[in-house]
């Protein structure tokens, strides 16, 4: 029999009905003639409220306690669907993910999954039963619960589909599939049939929130079929896959707008070979995630550093550059919070011309002045000025005709 991992977010199980609701679907696919796993988020805003509420009683809480109490959300979620099924008349069974042996480094708020045994899931899923298991948690080896990050469940299904031998996975949330951009914010996005592993997970990259990025590189090496759809309808959603018709074709597949960053330069480093290398060593010593790096030589003497980091790794990065910036001899430190990236995406741009000036015309007719510039072969990302993010956001969607099928764009050159 297929094994199917249904993967429900937080607002697709905030109450009792819709608990219940998924409690259904997960019925229904079983009855399809599926073994079911079903992996489940904290209940709506329940993972806000427990950080709020750590923060009330220390502002900097230790990140394993942070963990201790993350994870019960998801804990809740499970048994809460779990108890829905068996009130339904079927067998099923939740598990915290330690219990699933999910194992994790120790890397507390931000876990990498390490190794997963599918055997404790497979015996029950043998005696009939469906399987709940909380997402967004794992164990070291030392036995400590650990998170994988905000929004981390869905690498939690993505990974447990791989390991079970699943070929496909589904993802239930609050719309109805992955869109070319953020439908709250560009209200015109249109929703894509299919998306490749490459670009879906560069956009998830860039904050794209609707997936975890690690989830894609699970799915990408182990062959799962991710299918991103709505736990409110039936409509079919987004399939993320290898090939997608037409993928050289479409120039731009999407784009995202990522606020919560910040970016740090060190000015007048010296300009000697190793001395990147010392900076990003302290930094990764340190466990601050690094997106983009630009390094500028503005003398044979001298170089500019600059590198962007999210909000919550900005004091730990301040904190690294103080301690090493004597040795790199830097002359100054330069921290900007108000700034924000807005990047597009597509595997077409590797054989178009022309693609990064339509974006840079779109920002500089609206005179939006482009802090910095990072590219990679299917991607370009332009930092502006935090205030005038959302209007270069809507400008570069609209001249990407993101606000439109595929079918009904102007054809690239
Ligand atoms: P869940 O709790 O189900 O995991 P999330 O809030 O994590 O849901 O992800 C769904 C949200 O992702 C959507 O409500 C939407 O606002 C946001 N989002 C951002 N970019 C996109 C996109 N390109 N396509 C669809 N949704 C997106
Ligand atoms: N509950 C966690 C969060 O809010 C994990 C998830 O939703 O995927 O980030
Ligand atoms: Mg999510």
């Amino acid at each position: 029999m297929p094994i199917l991992v249904q993967k429900f977010g937080g607002t697709s199980v905030a109450n009792a009905e819709k608990i219940k609701r998924a409690a259904q679907r997960a019925i229904r696919a079983q009855q399809q003639g599926n073994q079911v796993v079903v992996v489940a988020s904290a209940r709506g805003q329940q993972t806000d409220e427990l950080i709020a509420d750590a923060k009330e009683v220390n502002p900097n809480p230790p990140k394993r306690e942070m963990d201790m109490l993350l994870s019960t959300g998801e804990q809740q979620t499970v048994s809460l669907l779990a108890m829905a099924v068996e009130g339904m008349g079927h067998k099923a069974v939740s598990f915290t993910g330690a219990q699933v042996r999910m194992m994790t480094d120790d890397s507390y708020t931000r876990a990498r999954i390490k190794s997963i045994d599918g055997s404790v899931i497979k015996k029950k899923l043998n005696e009939g039963y469906i399987v709940f298991v909380a997402g967004f948690q794992g164990m070291d080896d030392e036995g400590n619960i650990t998170t994988l990050g905000r929004g981390g469940s869905d690498t939690s299904a993505v990974a447990l589909a791989a390991a079970l031998g699943a070929s496909f996975c589904e993802i239930y949330t609050d719309v109805d599939g992955i869109y070319t951009a953020d439908p709250r914010i560009f209200k015109n996005a249109v929703k894509m049939k299919q998306i490749s592993y490459d670009e879906i997970l560069e956009l998830a990259s860039l904050g794209a929130g609707v997936m975890h990025s690690r989830s894609i590189e699970f799915g990408k090496k182990y062959n799962v079929t991710i299918h991103v759809r709505s736990s409110m309808n039936e409509n079919e959603g987004t399939y993320i896959t290898h090939e997608v018709p037409q993928m050289e074709g479409i120039l731009v597949s999407g784009a995202t707008v990522q606020k919560e960053l910040t970016k740090i330069t060190m000015n007048g480093v010296d300009n000697k070979p190793g001395i990147s290398a010392r900076i990003f060593e302290h930094l990764a010593a340190d466990k601050v995630i690094v997106n983009d790096i630009i390094q500028t030589e503005i003398s044979t003497e001298k170089a500019n550093v600059s590198f962007t980091v999210s909000k919550s790794d900005m004091l730990t990065a301040r904190e690294t550059i103080e301690k090493i910036r004597g040795q790199v001899h830097c002359d100054t430190v330069f921290v900007r919070e108000d700034i924000a990236e807005v990047s597009v995406v597509g595997v077409g741009m590797r054989s178009h011309y022309g693609v990064a000036n339509i974006m840079f015309k779109a920002l500089a007719d609206l005179k939006i002045n482009i802090e910095a510039i990072t590219t990679s072969e299917i991607r370009i990302s332009c930092l502006v000025d935090i205030k005038e993010a959302m209007k270069a956001y809507e400008a570069v969607c609209n001249a990407f005709e993101l606000d439109k099928t595929v079918e009904k764009r102007k054809q690239p050159k």
